[in-house]
């Protein structure tokens, strides 16, 4: 028998394969991030082993225990979770992307404290593209504001944008967030600042995501099983 997280990665990898072939796009052009918060160290060498290089963290200190043990892997760490001020230093030392950030102070903050030994941070905003209260995620009016801000720190890469929508059933309903958030980002795009990023989809909704633009799709449950907190 294969092992499962090796089986559930190739099913969500013909997903995209299926989708990308669907909707008219290059296999390549959406990555895929494997999103490990809750998972064990071995769990994440097994995806590794099973050709996965790229995972997503969201509680700071269990991502710094696993990213401190896997530190001889060839991983690229993405932090996907709240930012907190007095959280930056290790998030900005321990990450190659940070998916969500809503606001300047953490962005100065993550610019300030990346080391000189280590390329810019690549970085995504988080935008609240459905007006949810509870979620993180800046205004949609107010991201243009925030992107002239952080485009001006030298230590960050401005990559493009991030959502959380709240979950709907159908594909239309499900593609409706994301659509939102694509003419968002091609109203803000620049040649100087392409915003190349759209870091949409999550287990239940890639092949939305994938129709409407999808990059990097962010993938747990599916990749993992059902998490236990
Ligand atoms: C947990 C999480 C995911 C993955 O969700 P699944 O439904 O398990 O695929 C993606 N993005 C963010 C921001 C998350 O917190």
């Amino acid at each position: 028998m294969k092992p499962i997280i090796e089986s559930r990665l190739k099913a969500v990898r013909a997903i995209i394969a299926e989708s990308t072939a669907k909707y008219a796009r290059a296999t390549d052009s959406v990555q895929l991030l494997a999103v490990s918060k809750t998972r064990s160290a071995k769990e994440i060498m097994e995806a590794l082993e099973a050709g996965q290089h790229c995972f997503g963290e969201s509680y700071l200190q269990e991502a710094i225990n696993k990213i401190d043990q896997l530190r001889d892997e060839a991983i690229e760490w993405h932090f996907i979770g709240r930012v907190q001020s007095n959280k930056t230093r290790q998030i900005t030392e321990k990450f190659d992307w940070v998916h969500s950030i809503d606001k300047l102070k953490h962005a100065q903050r993550l610019n300030d404290q990346r080391p000189d030994s280590m390329p810019p941070l690549n970085i995504c905003l988080q935008i609240n593209i459905d007006n949810q209260a509870t979620k993180g995620g800046v205004e949609p009016d107010q991201a243009a504001e925030l992107i002239e801000q952080i485009s001006t720190l030298p230590r960050l890469k401005l990559r493009g944008v991030m959502t959380l929508p709240s979950p709907t059933a159908s594909i239309d309903e499900q593609r409706l967030p994301f659509r939102r958030l694509r003419e968002l980002r091609d109203q803000l795009a620049t040649k100087e600042l392409p915003l190349d990023t759209l870091s949409i989809g999550m287990s239940d909704d890639i092949p939305a995501a994938i129709a409407e633009g999808s990059t990097i799709v962010r993938v747990g449950t599916a990749i993992f099983g059902p998490r236990n907190y």
